[in-house]
């Protein structure tokens, strides 16, 4: 049976992700090669790097003077690249859930860090607002997409600072002002590919002001200057986050994204809302449009494990919450059909009818 896959991470891909990266690993490009046993050299996989990052270029509008890099270690490395190449003094911080924290704990090895608001008081189920930033920052960091609370900030802040972004789980979902980041980074199982690359923006002048030596493999520079290959890149990843970028472009590009995520997305908290055994866990303009998290008001509370049961029975799969908010987390990134979200509201409103 084909199943709804809503889980958070590695997380659904486009079937012409999937189709075009599977016939690549039995023949790459008419090469008689497995793009799993190619040369990273070769011209031929020199050719989908390119592509893909022109892609990426293209489709968030990205101002001259940044580069796209394609890099290992996760969304995670990054909590420690971008303090270690742009924290000199100080960096302001936006503590918006479980991602943003783990930043912050690594930017503290690297200088000041002046966390300017959080929304852990309430279990990260509101964005701050309200809070300055001091103007003498080195950087703002934000996370737009809070994956595990449901949170997500649909908009590039106004402030002095530059800012630098983790859009993890939320990159290509609405048009970025690029030019107001140094960098942005992404890992890509959320929203673009396999699990293995890390696409980051970088803004090549904001670098080099840092007076520590920083490893190569760590700097920017580095990756910047040999075009993402100074060593062997994860080529299969890639390779599906070129199919996922051509397949953003031919269904109209960004735009056209976020208006079928809006739209999937206020399906969905409609239905939340419209029920009365279900209920959202976040402030409501706080409200993601990539992951939905919602819990069973407190009088039906002892029904999640029956209503996952029941979902499970309708092909719906990973829909259990976060272990640290509980109930449920629908994720609905932007390959997710909307009929698979149709299916989830359907199975929904038949339980509360059951019941
Ligand atoms: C998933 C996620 C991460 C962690 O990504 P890894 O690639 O596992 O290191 C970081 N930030 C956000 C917002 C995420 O959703």
């Amino acid at each position: 049976m084909k199943k709804h896959n809503f889980y958070a991470g590695p997380s659904i891909l486009s079937q012409y992700t999937i189709k075009n990266t599977a016939e690549a690993v039995l023949d790459f490009a008419g090469t008689g090669l497995s793009i799993l046993e190619i040369s990273h050299r070769s011209k031929e996989f020199q050719a989908v790097i390119d592509e893909a990052s022109a892609l990426v270029k293209e489709l968030l509008e990205i101002p001259e003077g940044y580069h796209v890099l394609f890099l290992g270690g996760g969304a995670s490395m990054q909590f420690c690249m971008v303090p270690f190449n742009l924290l000199a003094k100080k960096a302001a911080y936006l503590d918006t859930g479980t991602w943003s924290s783990k930043a912050i704990k690594e930017a503290k090895l690297f200088g000041e860090v002046d966390v300017v608001a959080s929304s852990k008081d309430k279990n990260y189920t509101y964005i701050p607002k309200g809070y300055t930033v001091p103007d003498d920052v080195d950087y703002f960091h934000i996370t737009t997409n809070n994956t595990i609370y449901g949170t997500e900030m649909r908009f590039d802040p106004d402030v002095k600072a530059r800012l630098v972004a983790d859009m993890s789980s939320d990159i290509f979902s609405r048009p970025i002002d690029v030019s107001k980041y140094d960098i942005i980074y992404a890992g890509a199982q959320k929203n673009l590919a396999p699990a293995g690359v890390t696409i980051a923006i970088v803004r090549e002048a904001a670098l080099g002001k840092v007076a520590r030596a920083i490893p190569t493999m760590l700097n920017y520079q580095t990756h910047i200057d040999k075009g993402s290959m100074f060593n062997t890149p994860p080529c299969l990843p890639i390779y599906s986050a070129l199919q996922t970028l051509r397949y953003y472009k031919d269904l109209g590009g960004i735009k056209e994204l976020e208006r079928r995520d809006i739209e999937k997305a206020a399906r969905l908290y409609e239905a939340i809302d419209e029920s009365k055994i279900f209920v959202g866990t976040t402030e409501k303009d706080a409200r993601s449009i990539m992951n939905v998290c919602f819990v069973m008001r407190p009088e039906y509370a002892e029904l999640e494990k029956d209503f996952i049961t029941f979902a499970t029975e309708r092909g719906i799969v990973g829909i259990k919450g976060h272990r640290s908010v509980g109930g449920f987390r629908a994720s609905i990134y932007n390959a997710m059909p909307i009929e698979s979200v149709e299916v989830l509201i359907t199975a929904m409103k038949d339980f509360e009818y059951k019941i």
